[in-house]
Parts: structure tokens; C-alpha cells; sequence
């Protein structure tokens, strides 16, 4: 076996794995404890350092946090507390007839010692929320969240520190050095939430130990805008998945798809609805957050740029200021295909324009790209909603809204290939930090002792029934 004693991170390591079968052992109600902790801290402690830390990270409004930070992560908790006692009991399964004699179940053993590494994005929901199904399920847990929203890691490390002993819950901050010494380690599981690109270097390091991931990755996410749409009410939606964060979301609509006889229809109602949500001015409005860093900044205004010399339409926006990482709300159409913003995913506040003649056309093309996380589609008329749905692949799908079923914890939320591999909430994402071990328990000999050595024409002969009957 390896030695890994060099390794910054082994001493906590360690101390993980010499406590998991403590952790692992305890009952639900020792669990729930847990929980209730730590959605204290984050609904009362620290609510307000959490919104601090947020709008000096990237001027993320109070709303935006509540709803997509604290609510989500709170919600989580609940519904955790509200099921573990049944998610931890033993789940009875059928027997064969063949298997009389024997009864049988399915006994969810946490993974062991697990990693959670985080995107910057939604810092606080999307290294919670995993937290939340790993401590369920009776996991010790490393967190990494990014190292491109510091205030924010900073106020979770004190979270962390306040509500869980380090043998259980610790957060170790810093840049990306530190998530690749920890990816040395031999973790039971490694939850990650990030890019495609970073996503293979996780599973290539997980490979050496066969630790089992969770990959919750991003990519391009298609919004298909069917010309029998009800285009008022689909805006409210699309306008706001679109900018919500600034549009760094994973899955906010990337590019959307409109039918060509309502491609002008669909830019003034789109012009209007972002004037009614963001002001003339959205440099002023406090509903409007800023692109994380200069790094991504510049990216983007690439990206505008780039748009630009291709001889693409702006519709609205295009303007941005280096000082304060703005961007205005932008709609770009007349886009050539090989333009960055229909190659790469965005990831800001840039919405490009497509156009179809027949739907085909579009299932085709998303078709010919990788499998999205997400797919939205808007249209009124069942046939095409279901054409869409049977003829494509994708993580998840709504239908006449967008963003929102991330927000069911009834639902499996990840993508599918490149967009991810495994499901995050509620209870899938207990799943995925379990083994569902398999438990057959004999009660008295079966038929099936009939067929033990020695072989002879009578045994095979009940096999070959055995085969055609049971
Ligand atoms: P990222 O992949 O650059 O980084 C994610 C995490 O990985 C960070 O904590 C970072 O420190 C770490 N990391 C970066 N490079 C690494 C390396 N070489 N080795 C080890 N660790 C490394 O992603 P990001 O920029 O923070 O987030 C944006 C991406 O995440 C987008 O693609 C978005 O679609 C995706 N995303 C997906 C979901 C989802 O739930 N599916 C949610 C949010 C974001």
C-alpha cells in the first residue's frame, strides 16, 4: 500500500478515517442533531456574514442569497431530517422462489471518509448541500470550496469550525494546489462540483484508488423557444434564470433557440422585461451582481469582443466596466457558429440568439454537441414537448420555465455524461454518499440445496425446469 504520511493533509486525514466507524454507527437522531446545527448557523449565526461575505465576493444581492444560498441549503436540512429515520432502516426486498429459506435487504452504509470540492459559483449552497447528504448518510467530510470567493470560504471555514469537530466536518482553504494534494489521498468518495475540463482530472485522480465520485459538471444548456410559446410568461422566467447570479450558473439558459417568425417578438418582450428587472442603468441596481473576478471578466469581454468582429447584432447591452467587473444584461443574435459564445459555455450574464425553421433542425444540433445539463423548453403545443423530450438527452428539463427544478428535492439533480455522472438532493444525494449493501440472511434449507455436488441427469434435469419455470 502507499504511503501517504507526507502529504500535507494526511495527519486530518487520518483523524477522519480512525473516527468513521463512530460516525458511521450513529443513529439518526445523533444525525439530525448534526443538521439542526448547522441550519442554525446558517439561518441565524451567521445569515448576515454569509450575505456580507457574498456581496463583497461578487455584490451578490441579499435576495439572490437567501433564496439560492441559505433557503436552498435550509430546505435540504429539512427534508434530510424529515426522511433519514426511513432512509436508514433496512429496506426489505422480495425472494425468489428459488431463494426459499432466505429473506433479504438493503442496508444504506455510509461511503466512509469523503471529499467535497466546490465551485465559486454558489459557494454556500453547493458545498452545504452535499454536506448535508454526506453527514445523513454518516460520512467524516473534507471540504474545498474555491479559492475565487475567499470572504465567502472564510465565513464557511467558521461555520465549519463552530457546529463540527475536525474528526468529523473540516474545511481546508486555498488555492487549487491544495485540492490537488488532497486528490492524492485514498478518500471512500469524492463529491465535485465544477467544470468538465476539472471534472476529468478528478476522476483520473479518483482512479488510483477506485474512490467512487460524484461529478456535478456544466456545459451549454439549450432553451428551445417554440413559435407556439406564451412569450409573456416565459420572459419573466428566461430573463431572470439568465441573470440570476449574472448568469453564472450551471444551469442558466446558455443560448437560446427562438422559431425565426417570432425571432423580433422575442427581443422586444426580452429588451422590455430586462429594463422592468435591472433599470435603464443595471450598473445601479441592486437586483444586478458582478462577474467574479478579472479572470472571468476578461473572458467574457473576449467573448463580446469576438461577437463583435464576426459582424453579430447586439440587441441589448454589450457594455461593461473593468473596474467594478460589469457587464451589462446582454442579448447577441446574427452569431456565426464558430463564435467563442456558441462554442464555449458562457458562464455570465450573455445571451446569444439562434433560429429555426422547423424543430428538427434544432434537435440536430443539440444533438451534435454534448449532452446538456439542462433543456428547457418553451412551447404550448404537447406534441413538440414530447417530440423534444424522446429525441434528445439531457441532466434535467423544464418545461415552460427554466432553473427551477434544481430547486425540487424530490427530483435527482446532475447531468449525463459530460454535464456529470451521479445525482445531488435529497434523497439521491444520500445515495450517492452510501453503499447500498446487500444483506441475504438463511433461515432453513431451500430447493436450491437440491442442485448441490454431486451432479447427476436427475439435477440437471430440475435446471433445465428450473431455468424454463422459475
Ligand atoms: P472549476 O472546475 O474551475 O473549479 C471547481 C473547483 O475545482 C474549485 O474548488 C477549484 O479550486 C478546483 N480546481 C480547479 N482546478 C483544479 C485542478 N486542476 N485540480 C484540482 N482541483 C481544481 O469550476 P468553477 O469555475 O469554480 O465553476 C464553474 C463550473 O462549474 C461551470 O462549468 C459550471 O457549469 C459548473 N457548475 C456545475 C454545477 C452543477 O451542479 N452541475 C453547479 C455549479 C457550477
Amino acid at each position: 500500500m502507499t504511503n501517504y504520511s507526507d502529504n500535507k493533509y494526511f495527519e486530518l486525514f487520518e483523524t477522519q478515517k480512525a473516527n468513521q466507524y463512530h460516525i458511521g454507527n450513529t443513529t439518526y437522531k445523533a444525525r439530525i442533531k448534526k443538521l439542526k446545527a448547522l441550519k442554525f448557523a446558517l439561518e441565524r449565526t451567521y445569515k448576515n456574514a454569509i450575505e456580507e461575505a457574498l456581496y463583497q465576493d461578487f455584490k451578490k444581492p441579499k435576495v439572490e442569497t437567501g433564496l439560492t444560498e441559505i433557503y436552498l441549503v435550509v430546505k435540504e436540512i429539512k427534508y434530510a431530517i424529515s426522511n433519514l429515520r426511513s432512509w436508514l432502516s433496512d429496506q426489505r426486498v422480495s425472494t425468489p422462489l428459488t431463494l426459499l429459506g432466505t429473506s433479504s435487504y438493503i442496508r444504506y452504509e455510509p461511503k466512509g471518509v469523503c471529499l467535497i470540492i466546490s465551485p465559486w459559483n454558489y459557494p454556500v449552497n453547493l458545498t452545504f448541500g452535499p454536506l448535508v447528504s454526506a453527514i445523513a448518510a454518516g460520512n467524516t467530510v473534507i471540504l474545498k470550496p474555491s479559492e475565487m470567493t475567499p470572504n465567502t470560504s472564510a465565513v464557511m471555514a467558521k461555520i465549519v469550525k463552530d457546529v463540527f469537530s475536525e474528526n468529523e466536518v473540516a474545511l481546508v482553504e486555498g488555492e487549487v494546489e491544495v485540492s490537488q494534494e488532497l486528490l492524492k489521498l485514498p478518500f471512500n468518495h469524492i463529491f465535485f462540483t465544477g467544470s468538465p475540463t476539472v471534472g476529468k482530472i478528478i476522476m483520473s485522480a479518483a482512479s488510483k484508488h477506485l474512490s467512487s465520485v460524484t461529478l456535478e459538471l456544466g456545459g451549454k444548456s439549450p432553451t428551445i423557444i417554440h413559435e407556439s410559446v406564451d412569450l409573456k410568461a416565459a420572459m419573466k422566467n428566461i430573463v431572470w434564470g439568465k441573470y440570476l447570479n449574472n448568469g453564472q450558473t450551471c444551469i442558466a439558459p446558455d443560448y437560446v433557440f427562438v422559431h425565426e417568425s417570432i425571432k423580433d417578438e422575442f427581443i422586444e418582450a426580452f429588451k422590455a422585461k430586462a429594463l422592468e428587472y435591472y433599470s435603464e442603468d443595471p450598473k445601479t441596481s441592486e437586483s444586478y451582481s458582478r462577474v467574479v473576478n478579472e479572470k472571468h471578466f476578461n473572458r467574457l469581454v473576449a467573448s463580446i469582443e469576438n461577437a463583435k468582429e464576426q459582424k453579430a447584432t447586439i440587441e441589448l447591452g454589450g457594455d461593461y466596466d473593468e473596474a467594478s467587473n460589469y457587464i451589462a444584461p446582454t442579448l447577441i443574435s446574427n452569431l456565426p457558429e464558430e463564435a467563442t459564445l456558441l462554442a464555449e459555455e458562457i458562464f455570465g450574464p450573455i445571451l446569444p440568439i439562434k433560429t429555426y425553421k422547423a424543430i428538427d433542425e434544432v434537435i440536430d444540433y443539440i444533438n451534435s454537441k454534448e449532452k446538456p445539463l439542462a433543456l428547457y423548453i418553451y412551447a404550448r403545443r404537447k406534441r413538440v414537448i414530447n417530440r423534444i423530450l424522446k429525441s434528445t438527452r439531457a441532466g434535467s428539463t423544464c418545461i415552460n420555465s427554466n432553473a427551477l427544478q434544481y430547486s425540487n428535492h424530490h427530483l435527482p439533480f446532475g447531468g449525463s455524461n459530460n454535464s456529470g455522472i451521479g445525482k445531488a438532493h435529497g434523497f439521491f444525494g444520500f445515495q450517492e454518499f452510501t453503499n447500498a449493501r446487500s444483506v441475504l440472511k438463511r433461515h432453513f434449507p431451500g430447493p436450491l440445496y437440491l442442485l448441490f455436488p454431486p451432479y447427476n441427469r436427475f439435477k440437471e434435469k430440475i435446471t433445465k425446469a428450473a431455468i424454463k419455470w422459475f
